[in-house]
This record gives structure tokens, C-alpha cells and sequence, in this order.
């Protein structure tokens, strides 16, 4: 690589962004650009394409003109450079006519590095003619496959964008996507007129997040709950919901339960809209329950799980919406509950839906490929690559499969059992009647129906009403039973149950994990030591003061891999401190001087009674000091001694520290008595390591407070 355009890129990367290195391909993708060449970046989200774009831009000459879908996003993405130091600005509908002059005249005196433009805005007469005065650095298209018209992100204004490569065309142009298949790809080269660009395709796993997909037994809400309490106490995330009426159920539900669970749904006024997703953005810890009108551009870092209440209709959307988790890098969860009804329901959606022949097979494809993927017993990300064209040698041991392998059941018969009940019923029932059949039910309905008296009724009572709903929805998912198209839900044996069901092929199936068996305690807090817990937290209080004052995410001050860095390191110097990830010159400048206050607070020595004290409440707590010192993090050795001096000061006694009967006590003061100087060694062999030394010098402090 030639160093001329390497060098200030990693200059500019090290000193403004404060990172050390390029990650991936952005060093090669900067230096196309730096050069004068076109690119198609697909990075998969968290990948960090913005640098790529950032960067040449800072270093050409000129300004770098980014055309972004969301002008709800523009602000933050503009204040968080400008806290890096760099020179940015926007132009888009919610400038008023002064800002937007003034934008101008900065654009027109060279002033800029970079300005933000909505996509409608890009394409007026007066924009362009703009740009014919100016020196342009480049031009990015963020989320370039909006221009896709297959896509479900598609935006109009995107197609004329190839008037930007046809009116500057030796100005170079960069689109970047997350989203992986060759179609889109075609697309975005086709209509941004990009015939020579370079194309950079990364790979798109994303180890830090953790795939977990488990059954719905009935109350997906508690298990929900479960989850965020067990593992993301104090943590955002996003919960997906098919239907607006369930979104606003579920945020009630979680606030009810103590959480801040905030609705998002295009049925909401769009002022409550954008503050819900405001807050999102700019508070620690909210939650936004959401369907899938929720995400796009949604740049958040630290977004630590992205929860489905539904089956997503395709792996494309599941890995979309799921990728918005722990775009910082650090583990993060996408969890998901799903159960028959949603089986259902998305087949019926499916079948309704007024498509052509064409797009409802595809659509079918698709859902068949998501259902395979959640009732899969084997690695979901080997899983997930592949079905994006991706190969991973090995299983991950980082998705639920993978970490707590499931149990199978030989199915084979219950599942004749129940294709069977469909056939002798005439296959005109739904599930609840088909297993209200097979349980024996005294029901009047069957009597009517004569259903008493077929072979089936009542063969099934060794199995619960909830495995039998199971059961159905795995058949439904491998395609031995549909669900008849309009929209009474009752069930029809498919060509491909045949063998199964004339015993000539065999079925294992997933078995049913019991409710609550699944969350790993993962404690809010990613620390072993309490300390360190207490440091991550003031560290926090410290950012989001900071960003209050500012009116901006607590993000833009510092990432939460950032926070992570000083924790793990615990910087004393600025320097020091200039050195961890993330930091740049100019936050260096702003904001070095307040988090290394609270570092170097934190980690003062505390003065002797203020440590004693610690202790000495934690065993009026009741706590023994074996625990004191596992939640403090301090040896045994210095819990004891903390306590031996409690009570030499008379605080507390011995009996509230040890147990010893008096004949016990009588042997070790006995043991003091006879050597001159209270030291602890001889005493130890006298009784020969019965005691240890810590018990010991609880008893001398009795001593030496009597005398
Ligand atoms: P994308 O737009 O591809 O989803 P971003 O550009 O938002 O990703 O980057 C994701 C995260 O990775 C951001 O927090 C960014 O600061 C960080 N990042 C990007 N490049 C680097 C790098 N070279 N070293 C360390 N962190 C980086
Ligand atoms: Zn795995």
C-alpha cells in the first residue's frame, strides 16, 4: 500500500478518532477513495463504515457530501463528529431558512469537512448548483440499498442519485449497505451508475451477539421479562412485536414491572414518536418496544439486546433487526420466543396477501428458511453464514445451541398420532379442537362432530396440552401440515407427511425446554469485583452529566467500550488516559480531566476508619468474613484484621466475628500469655495451625482491649 495515502489516514485515525488501528477492510476502502476511486462497501452493521467515508473526507481536500436516508439522525451524527473536533454540518427540512444560509455560506468559505444531506434535498436545483462552486471531496451514500426496489427499505428519492456520478463524475463515490445478497448489490452498482467501483464485501458474522431462540410456552411476556431482569438489568435494548396493539401492551407490561419500556409504532403521532426514540438514544437503560418501523439508521452502540415477541418473515429481517445489537462490539444478546400461533399466523398473512404467484413463492422460501433456523438443533450462526453464502468451519459456542446443546425425542409416534387425528377428522379442525380430540376431551363440540368415536380420541392424554401445541407447530414448520388459506386456522396433511405417517420414515424433534431453564445469570454488570462495578457506574453519572449539559447521547461523549477501557485500566495520568481506545485529542481536551477526576477518586486509598467502618457494617449485616471479603474483593487476611482492630476499638466483639467455646479461648490466650511480645507466628506453631492467623488476631485485640 502506498504510504502517501496510508499515512495521514492513520494519523488522522489515531489522533482525531483515537483508535490504533484500521479494522477489516477500511484501510483498503480508504485508500481507493483517497485515491479518486469509486466503492461499494457491504459491512455488516457494526462493521464501521462510517470511518471509511469520514476519514478521506478529513483528508482530501474539499468537502465530503454524505446523503443519509434518516434526517432524524442527521443531528447526532453531526454532534458527535463536531465532538471529535471535525467540521460537519447538515442540510436538511428542519433547518430554518437562517440556519440553512448560514450552512451555505460555511459550505461556500471551504469551512466544512463533511455535510449530511437528505436525499430530496440532494436532488434540488439549488443543492447542485451549490456543489458547481464548491471543491468536493466525495460523495457517500449511506443505507445504499434504499435504492432497491425489491428491498423493504426502498426510498424513491435514491434512484436519481445517479445524477451525482453523472454531473461530478470525477468526483469519487462510495455506497455502503449492510445488507449482504448479490441482488441488491446489482442493484445499488446499476443505479448509482458505479460501473468501475471497487467492491469490498466483508464477512458478516458478528460474534459478540449471542443468538438465543426458544420456544413461547404461553407466556413469552414473563419470560421476557426473565430475561432482561436476569441478564440486562440497567441495559437499552429493542423488543419487536408483530402488531401495534401488542407493542402498547408489552411497554405497559414492562413499565408496570418497573422498567422504562417506551412504545414506537407508526400508529403513535410522530411527535411522541421521535421523543421515544429520542430518549432511546440519549438515556442509559430505556428500553423501545417497537415494530419493525423501529431501526433503520438507528446508530446507537450500545443497544446490549434486541429481543423478537414474533417470529420475524425472513432471515434477512431477523438478522437486520437483530444486528442492531452491539454495534460497539461488546456481547450482546438476540433473543427471541416464538410459538405456534405465530407459525400461523404468518403462513395465513401469507397466503392472503394480494402478491403475485411469483413474489408469494419467494415469500414462502423465505419463511421456511426462518422457521428451519429456530427449530434448528445444531449452531444458529453456522446456520445464519450459510444461508448468507457464508461458511463457518466450526459451531460458534456462542449461540444457545451451542452452549447448552438440546435433548431430542424420538417423535416418530405422537407425531402419527396427531397427523392422523387431522385425516380421520376430515381435516376441516384447527390445533385447539385437534388436541382437545387427541387429550379426550368432554367436549360438546366433539360429541356433535361424532369425534368421540374415531380411533384417535383420547389416544394422546400422556401428553400436555402445551407439547401437543408444540408438536404442531414443529410439523407446521417442516411443511407436514398447512394451514388452510382462508383463515379458520384448520390443518391439511401435505404430500411430504406420507412416509412419516405410513412409517416408513422416522422424526426427531427438538424436546420442550421447561419455562426458566434457559437464562445464564449474566449480573447487569460485566465486573467480577464490586469495586470495579462501582467505578463502570460513576463513570457512567459522569458521562451522562456530561452529555445533559451538551444536549447530546451519552455515546457521542464516550463509548461504553471507552468506559470499559478505563475500568479495565484505570488510567492515573492523562496521558494515560489519551492512550485507551476512543480517545481522541480533542475529547482528550474536553473531557479527559472529569473522568480521570472520578477515576482517581475511585481508586484513592480510603483512609483506615473508612475501611474498617465498610467492614464492620457488613458484619452487623450478618455477613460472615469470608463473604466480606468476596463482595469487597480484599484477601481474608485483611477482612480479619479490619475486624481484630473493630474490636481492639471496642465496636464489636468477639463472638460476633468467631465462635470459640471457652476452653478454645482459654488454650489461645494461654498461648499469648507465654510469649512476651504478641506476635502471632509463635503463638500459631504453639498450637500447632489449629487457628488461623486472622482468628488469632481477633483474640489479641480481645487482650489488648482489656488492657
Ligand atoms: P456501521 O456504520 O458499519 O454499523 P459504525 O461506523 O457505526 O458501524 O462503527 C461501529 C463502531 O465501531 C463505532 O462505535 C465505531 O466508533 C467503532 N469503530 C469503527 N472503526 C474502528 C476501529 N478501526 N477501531 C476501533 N473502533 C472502531
Ligand atoms: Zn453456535
Amino acid at each position: 500500500m502506498s504510504s502517501s495515502s496510508t499515512q495521514p489516514a492513520l494519523h488522522t485515525l489515531q489522533t482525531i478518532f483515537g483508535y490504533e488501528q484500521f479494522r477489516g477492510d477500511q484501510a483498503e476502502v480508504i485508500k481507493q477513495i483517497i485515491n479518486g476511486g469509486d466503492a461499494l462497501v457491504l459491512m455488516p452493521t457494526g462493521g464501521g463504515k462510517s470511518l471509511c467515508y469520514q476519514i478521506p473526507a478529513i483528508v482530501r481536500e474539499g468537502v465530503g457530501i454524505v446523503v443519509s436516508p434518516l434526517i432524524a439522525l442527521m443531528q447526532d451524527q453531526v454532534s458527535a463528529l463536531r465532538q471529535y473536533g471535525v467540521k460537519a454540518a447538515y442540510l436538511n427540512s428542519s433547518l430554518s431558512g437562517a440556519e440553512m444560509k448560514q450552512v451555505e455560506s460555511q459550505l461556500l468559505s471551504g469551512e466544512l469537512d463533511l455535510l449530511y444531506v437528505a436525499p430530496e434535498r440532494l436532488l434540488n436545483g439549488r443543492t447542485l448548483n451549490l456543489f458547481n462552486q464548491i471543491k468536493l471531496a466525495l460523495f457517500a451514500v449511506d443505507e445504499a440499498h434504499c435504492v432497491s426496489q425489491w428491498g423493504h427499505d426502498f426510498r424513491p428519492e435514491y434512484i436519481q442519485l445517479s445524477v451525482l456520478h453523472e454531473q461530478f463524475p470525477e468526483i469519487p463515490c462510495i455506497a455502503l449497505t449492510a445488507t449482504a445478497d448479490a441482488q441488491t448489490r446489482n442493484e445499488i452498482m446499476e443505479r448509482l451508475a458505479l460501473g468501475d467501483a471497487k467492491l469490498f464485501i466483508s464477512g458478516f458474522d458478528r460474534p459478540n451477539i449471542r443468538y438465543q431462540i426458544s420456544e413461547n410456552s404461553g407466556n413469552a411476556r414473563e419470560q421476557l421479562l426473565r430475561f432482561i431482569r436476569n441478564e440486562h438489568e440497567g441495559e437499552a435494548g429493542i423488543v419487536y412485536c408483530l402488531s401495534r396493539k401488542r407493542v402498547e401492551d408489552i411497554a405497559k407490561w414492562l413499565s408496570d414491572k418497573g422498567l422504562t419500556a417506551l412504545p414506537y409504532h407508526a400508529g403513535l403521532p410522530a411527535s411522541i414518536r421521535q421523543q421515544n426514540q429520542e430518549r432511546f438514544l440519549r438515556e442509559d437503560a430505556i428500553i423501545i418496544v417497537a415494530t419493525i418501523a423501529f431501526g433503520m439508521g438507528i446508530d446507537k452502540p450500545d443497544v446490549r439486546f434486541v429481543a423478537h415477541l414474533n417470529l420475524p418473515k425472513s432471515i434477512e429481517a431477523y438478522y437486520q433487526e437483530t444486528g442492531r445489537a452491539g454495534r460497539d462490539g461488546l456481547p450482546s444478546n438476540a433473543w427471541m420466543a416464538y410459538g405456534l400461533q405465530d407459525v400461523i399466523t404468518l403462513r395465513k398473512m401469507q397466503a392472503l396477501s394480494d402478491a403475485d404467484e411469483q413474489h408469494k413463492r419467494v415469500e414462502q422460501h423465505k419463511l421456511n428458511a426462518m422457521l428451519g433456523l429456530s427449530e434448528l438443533t445444531t449452531c444458529r450462526r453456522q446456520a445464519l453464514l450459510y444461508y448468507f453464502g457464508e461458511k463457518l468451519d466450526e459451531s460458534c459456542g456462542n449461540c444457545d445451541n451451542c452452549l447448552t446443546p438440546p435433548e431430542t425425542w424420538d417423535a416418530t409416534i405422537a407425531a402419527q398420532m396427531a397427523l392422523s387425528c387431522v385425516h380421520r377428522t376430515g381435516q376441516r379442525f384447527g390445533v385447539n379442537y385437534l388436541i382437545d380430540v387427541l387429550r379426550g376431551s368432554e367436549n360438546e363440540r366433539i360429541k356433535q362432530f361424532g369425534h368421540t368415536l374415531i380411533s384417535t380420541y383420547g389416544i394422546g392424554k400422556e401428553y400436555a396440552t402445551t407439547e401437543w401445541r408444540s408438536l404442531y407447530r414443529q410439523l407446521i414448520s417442516r411443511n407436514l401440515l398447512d394451514v388452510d388459506l382462508e383463515g379458520y386456522g384448520s390443518l391439511r396433511l401435505t404430500e411430504a407427511a406420507r412416509p412419516l405417517l405410513q412409517g416408513r420414515e422416522r422424526l426427531m424433534l427438538r424436546k420442550q425446554v421447561k419455562a426458566g431453564k434457559s437464562g445464564r445469570k449474566r449480573s447487569s454488570s460485566q465486573f467480577n469485583k464490586e469495586a470495579d462495578t462501582q467505578l463502570w457506574n460513576a463513570l457512567r453519572d459522569c458521562r451522562k452529566q456530561l452529555a445533559e449539559e451538551q444536549g447530546v447521547p451519552a455515546y457521542v461523549i464516550f463509548h461504553d467500550a471507552t468506559l470499559v477501557g478505563m475500568v479495565e485500566r484505570q488510567p492515573q495520568t492523562i496521558e494515560q488516559l489519551g492512550r485507551l481506545s476512543g480517545i481522541g485529542e480533542r475529547k482528550l481536551e474536553s473531557y479527559g480531566s472529569a473522568f480521570l477526576e472520578v477515576i482517581l477518586e475511585h481508586i484513592k486509598p480510603k483512609s483506615v476508619t473508612d475501611t474498617v467502618d465498610e467492614t464492620t457494617q457488613l458484619l452487623n449485616k450478618g455477613l460472615i468474613p469470608q463473604a466480606i471479603a468476596h463482595q469487597r474483593g480484599l484477601t481474608l487476611a485483611t477482612v480479619y484484621s479490619h475486624l481484630a482492630k473493630a474490636i481492639e476499638q471496642g465496636e464489636v466483639g468477639l463472638s460476633d466475628v468467631i465462635k470459640l467455646d471457652d476452653k478454645e479461648l482459654k488454650a489461645i490466650r494461654f498461648a499469648f500469655e507465654q510469649n512476651d511480645d504478641d506476635k502471632l507466628k509463635p503463638v500459631h506453631e504453639a498450637l500447632e495451625g489449629e487457628y488461623d492467623y486472622g482468628v488469632l488476631q481477633c483474640v489479641r485485640a480481645t487482650l489488648l482491649c482489656e488492657a
